[in-house]
């Protein structure tokens, strides 16, 4: 849609060049939610396009993903074959409520920074214990934990005019052992639940990232494999009722009951 309060559009070449942050600057990525709805305090949108960051590089401490790459791009990637849990990035792509049109356009960056329970870039970030670098406006770069950006719905840790630059996932990550579960009402619609476990094989331990379900992401993490009553003891502790998402596409108690379903599921499938 036309945005008819937008009356300036930067493209810069440099981050350098946005001086000054003011209140209606917003940054541009894919643009797939800003064009979606009016945005009536935004007055100048700042395109990250031409800052032509390489999407995705292979170090040797793991992978780092540009704010600004595509879903597609980022499902096209094939990992090493030793990067076993590199296969959630596609299950996280096929996540969306969304077609291939959007694929194009959106950007991992973006699907972070709107931060919606149901952001599947966020899902695969915090069970893959990535790192995000954020450029604060006028400050020096930070690294917070994915599981620590994301702090309510729609509501995330970035200050005015800091900016996501990239997200780092380390390699250890990318070599455990993982089960992926998701619930959604439609065919590619909406997550009502997406729950992901990663085991490594040395150590039998478990961490369970809950997503969708609750309006922020929760981390579970477990030195060795729980027994089925302790994980759901755990997640009683941490989830409570108040974390469950309410909206259109399930109810608290329902997303509660997928929640401890899956990761139950999810417990006996890394435990075999
Ligand atoms: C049909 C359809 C289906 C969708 N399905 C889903 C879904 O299933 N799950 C979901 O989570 N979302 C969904 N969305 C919402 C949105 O499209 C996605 O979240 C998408 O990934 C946003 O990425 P984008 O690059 O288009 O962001 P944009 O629309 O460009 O930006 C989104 C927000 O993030 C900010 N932003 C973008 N990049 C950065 C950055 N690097 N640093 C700081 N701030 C930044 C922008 O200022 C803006 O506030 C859907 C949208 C549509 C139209």
């Amino acid at each position: 849609m036309n945005l008819h309060t937008v009356v300036e559009v930067k493209r810069p070449v440099s981050i350098g060049e946005i001086d000054r942050w003011e209140t209606g600057y917003a940054w541009l990525a894919g643009g797939t939610w800003l064009f979606s709805e009016p945005q009536i305090e935004t007055h100048t949108l700042i395109d990250l396009e031409r800052l032509d960051w390489p999407p995705l590089q292979m170090t040797q401490d793991g992978l780092e993903i540009a704010a600004t790459c595509s879903i597609a791009d980022l499902y096209a990637f094939q990992p090493p074959a030793a990067w076993i849990a590199g296969s959630l990035i596609g299950e996280c792509c096929r996540s969306f409520l969304a077609s291939f049109k959007i694929w194009n356009e959106a950007t991992v960056g973006g699907n972070i920074c709107m931060s919606l329970p149901a952001g599947p870039m966020i899902s695969l970030a915090c069970a893959l214990e990535g790192t995000y670098t954020l450029w604060p406006h006028g400050g020096e770069p930070r690294d917070v934990a994915a599981v620590d950006f994301t702090v309510d719905n729609h509501r995330n840790i970035l200050q005015p005019g800091e900016l996501l630059r990239s997200v780092k996932i380390p390699v250890r990550a990318f070599t455990k052992r993982h089960a992926f579960r998701r619930e959604s009402l439609t065919n590619i619609g909406r997550s009502e639940a997406l729950l992901i476990g990663t085991s490594a094989p040395e150590f039998g331990d478990l961490l369970l990232t809950i997503t969708a379900a609750t309006v922020r992401p929760v981390q579970l993490r477990f030195e060795t494999m729980p027994t089925a009553a302790a994980l759901r003891e755990a997640i009683d502790a941490a989830v409570p009722e108040t974390l469950y998402l309410d909206d259109v596409n399930g109810s608290p108690p329902h997303r509660r009951h997928l929640t401890y379903y899956y990761a139950e599921a999810i417990r006996r499938e890394l435990a075999a």
